[in-house]
């Protein structure tokens, strides 16, 4: 299977340890849904008080730079603070975006938190969720569920509005029917975000040590026995899928892994079109220039674009000299006067498309995680990947994995 991406070709995002465009604050690990494949474990009285949350925000704004700060847990709505939560991530001088499967988000709620500054909402939707009134839904019928949230937030405006949806063995086809409803409402969803299922398999390869002491593992959040399920589906493997549908989709940014260069961690995607076509891909140029100016002019990398200059897709023409893949958008859009006026007449919108690899154990066991991680969040006054905080505050580390003393000869 060839996706033809080239590291070499594609830009890597500038995003590192210290000067990033997100990072991660949990204000509660308590939540209302299960879902298949969470990394942290739901437990009830863990809302943090303010004064804690202040305090990893002062972590953040000591170690870290960036532009936006994902509010996320647990389910950050259960926090009976989140109102004020929101207005100090704000007063800090970053964006708040709430990451919420969006169950407890009402008129009401939601007005309260635009006036204390929200930016934006990530909704998680997908499958795999045990999500009452919702359950045995397949992705396209979840799209209803979608939409209901997309026209909440458009009504109310002025917020990035982005869905993502874990990608199962089960689903990993299903994945285009979601990029077809977000083409749809391309004027109000503005970023959709794919994360490849992963668990750590228990048993027959690795032992988990914390230094030189083994460890027990089976009773982690994210570990399971070998069911023969796939853990391991690639963003490549995701680019193809979504290729059948949308044959010529391009990503063209990337982070790639801790231990594998050529590995695509965060894959992102820009798209232009309106609900009667997409007109192409932006290229590597345009995203350098975006986030390169955005550092120049704001000093962090950007995370999140202003909605209003995502629906303003001709103005991005201007840049057309510097980047092929714009060129190309520009072609196909003046084409479409003759093919397609209405599609050439209607608004022309910017959508971010990006494809999470978690993390994936090596033969050797080495763990492959995503270098210059933008979920990056705060344990004892230290900066860690929020997918393995369960290790940080169970065993204040991360594990490593051992292959099995009788796999060595093989490995
Ligand atoms: S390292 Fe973990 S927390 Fe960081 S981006 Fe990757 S999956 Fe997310």
């Amino acid at each position: 299977m060839t996706s033809n991406l080239d590291p070499r070709v594609l830009y890597r995002l500038p995003w590192n340890f210290s000067d990033n465009a997100i990072s991660w604050l949990e204000p509660t690990s308590m939540c209302n849904l299960y879902c298949d494949g969470c990394y942290r474990e739901n437990r009830t009285g863990s809302h943090k008080s303010l004064h804690e949350v202040q305090h990893e925000l002062d972590v953040f704004e000591r170690l870290r730079k960036c532009d936006s700060v994902s509010i996320a847990g647990g389910e950050p709505l259960t926090h009976p603070e989140i109102v004020e939560i929101v207005a100090m991530v704000r007063r800090k001088g970053w964006k708040p975006v709430i990451n919420t499967n969006g169950a407890l988000l009402t008129p009401e709620l939601l007005r309260a938190l635009k006036k204390a500054g929200v930016a934006g909402f990530t909704f998680h939707i997908d499958s795999g969720q045990n999500r009452p009134g919702w359950k045995d839904k397949n992705e396209a019928e979840l799209n209803v569920l979608r939409q209901q949230l997309a026209d909440l937030l458009h009504t109310a405006g002025g917020m990035t509005c982005s869905f993502n949806a874990t990608v199962y063995p089960e689903t990993l086809t299903e994945v285009p029917t979601i990029l077809q409803w977000a083409q749809q409402n391309i004027d109000r969803v503005h970023v959709v975000v794919f994360i490849n299922y992963r668990m750590a398999i228990l048993g027959k390869d690795f032992d988990f040590y914390i230094g030189d002491e083994q460890v027990r593992f089976d009773d982690m959040m994210y570990s399971k026995k070998d069911d023969h399920r796939r853990t391991d589906i690639t963003s490549p493997e995701v680019v193809e899928t979504i290729r059948t549908v949308y044959p010529d989709f391009m990503p063209s940014a990337y982070l790639n892994g801790t231990e594998r260069s050529n590995a695509f961690k965060w894959l992102m995607t820009g798209r232009m079109g309106n609900r009667h076509k997409i007109f192409g891909y932006t290229g590597p140029k345009f995203m350098e220039l975006v986030q390169t100016w955005n550092h120049f002019t704001k000093g962090s990398y950007l995370a999140y674009a202003p909605p209003a200059l995502q629906r303003r897709g001709r103005l991005y023409f201007l840049l057309a000299p510097i980047d092929r893949g714009l060129r190309r958008i520009m072609t196909s859009y003046l084409g479409s006067l003759l093919t397609g006026p209405r599609a050439f007449f209607s608004r022309l919108h910017f959508q971010s498309i990006m494809i999470i690899q978690p993390a994936d154990v090596q033969k050797d066991g080495r763990i492959d995680m995503c270098d210059g991680c933008p979920d990056i969040t705060v344990w004892n006054d230290e900066l860690v990947w929020s997918c393995r905080m369960e290790e940080q505050m169970r065993w204040g580390g991360n594990m490593r994995m051992v292959p099995h003393k009788e796999n060595t000869e093989t490995v």
